[in-house]
């Protein structure tokens, strides 16, 4: 029999503004707890929220990067319930008539490309926070009430976890590139729940829809997701049906675990909120907002392909964050050897950096255009280019000092290189023996020893073309 898993994802994205959303409270993660708190965002009696202007601009920025249609007219409502982190007893938030729907992210698959459709994307203001210590006290931490929140509701257009990941990646590095999220799931500023259920392709049967909670790193989302599709098919296989569900990703057993049975469906009494008008924005508005939009991630790797003949992969890697692609473009702007440029910025540097902290390099993009323009010339070779670098990121200077200071300059001297190979051939008869009864490869054992006797300087391949010659002539 054959299965069609069925996924769509509700993504919580915590907006970057200076202040909150309805409040002047500034907008900002950790602290001592209750410090960033009024009496709009506690929701006291009487205080009245104002829209802050600059989340409708970086919600709309989203909208228009993920080809939405924004509309001129939303509504904030009422969502009612109650727990400890929310203090007001209703979220603020935008249900019926939200700011962006009917959008799409292009993720790539095995398949090629796929639209993975967008139902919503709406305006939201986030909850407290409890915090549990260690004397089994529930404290509770409200810095984070009202913070801006974009909630992405994808239509359920995924079909593995695999496409789930690459579309939330897609989502995240948009975002970045936009600058209005820093998108750590680390930290809770960006979230997400799966729903996901299966379909018999036979008999058009489906299974209950599971909704998975927790979930905090793209790795789990995938996980989970393989995990609960195994699990409806074998359930299906069974006879047995389920009720809706809501679970949660346990990365130690590596399993769904059921938190609760959905026997009805919830009920927030939603209500437009008397407090706030209906948002209007105008088509005008929205334009100057969309002329400061940088180009996006997408765009940017085409445009690398094209400009700079990369694969598609390197592209990819390379304007995966918006940083690292305009460290890219300098780079590109003082060393035009562009396929060399990417293996080095792709192994090299990109080893020692990690993007999810943004991308920090101890020197001027100039100064790597320095070193490889030495390697390129021949003036060191390519492991001597590897040591600078790595002098570079340790200790710092510019590649033409730590050359000179680690001695690596290359011999230009072919005569010196010569008695080197000469010597080499004189201790090592039998790879002689091998290399002319065809075994290639010991040759490069040879270029290795005279490497070692020039203390790294010979230049390989003068070396490698002196011992092809000598041994063709023995
Ligand atoms: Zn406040």
């Amino acid at each position: 029999m054959s299965y069609k898993t069925i996924v769509g994802l509700e993504i919580h994205v915590e907006l970057s503004t200076k202040t909150k959303a309805f409040c002047g409270c500034e907008n900002k993660y950790g602290g001592e707890p209750n410090t960033r708190v009024c009496p709009v965002c506690l929701g006291m009696p009487g205080a009245l929220p104002v829209l802050n202007k600059e989340v409708v601009e970086y919600a709309a920025m989203a909208g228009k990067a993920f080809h939405c249609t924004i509309h001129e007219k939303s509504v904030f409502e009422r969502k009612n319930y109650f727990y400890p982190d929310l203090v007001k007893g209703y979220q603020l938030t935008q249900n019926q008539h939200a700011l962006c729907n009917n959008g799409y992210v292009e993720i790539e698959t095995e398949n090629g490309p796929k639209k993975i459709g967008i139902h919503q994307i709406q305006i939201e203001e986030d909850t407290g926070k409890a915090l549990h210590s260690d004397e089994r006290d529930t404290l509770m931490d409200y810095n984070r009430c009202g913070v801006p929140l974009i909630e992405i509701v994808s239509d359920p257009d995924m079909s593995s976890g695999e496409e789930a990941k690459a579309f939330l990646e897609a989502i995240r590095s948009t975002l970045r590139y936009l600058d209005i999220s820093d998108c750590k799931m680390e930290e809770g500023s960006m979230r997400c729940d799966v729903n996901i259920n299966i379909e018999d392709l036979e008999t058009g049967e489906r299974s209950a829809i599971a909704e998975i909670k927790n979930l905090n790193s793209f790795r789990a989302v995938g996980r989970a997701i393989d995990f609960e599709t195994k699990r409806q098919i074998q359930l299906m296989e069974a006879g047995e049906k389920e009720k809706k569900t809501t679970r949660r990703w346990d990365d130690v057993k590596t399993e769904t675990v059921l938190m609760r049975v959905k026997y009805t469906e919830n009920d927030y009494r939603f209500v437009p909120e008397g407090d706030l008008p209906p948002l209007y924005v105008s088509q005008e508005w929205l334009e100057k907002i969309f002329d400061r939009m940088p180009e996006l991630p997408k765009k940017r790797k085409e445009r690398f392909v094209r400009d700079f003949q990369l694969p598609d992969y390197d592209a990819q890697v390379l304007t995966s964050t918006k940083d690292l692609a305009d460290y890219y473009e300098d780079l590109a702007g003082e060393f035009k050897d562009y396929t060399m440029l990417s293996n080095w910025v792709m192994g090299e540097v990109l080893r020692r950096v990690d993007l999810e902290e943004g991308f920090h390099v101890p020197f001027e993009a100039k100064d790597l255009a320095d070193l490889l323009n030495l390697v390129k010339d021949g003036k060191i070779n390519n492991n001597a280019g590897k040591k600078v670098l790595r002098a570079m990121f340790e200790e710092g200077g510019k590649p033409k000092d730590l050359v000179e200071k680690m001695g690596l300059l290359q011999m230009q001297d072919t005569s010196a290189m010569e008695s080197f190979v000469d010597e080499v051939l004189k201790e090592n008869p039998e790879s002689i023996e091998q290399i002319k009864a065809g075994k290639d490869r010991v040759i490069g054992f040879l270029v290795g020893q005279v490497m070692k006797k020039s203390k790294g300087k010979a230049n390989p391949q003068v070396v490698n073309k002196l011992l092809a010659e000598k041994i063709k002539a023995l």
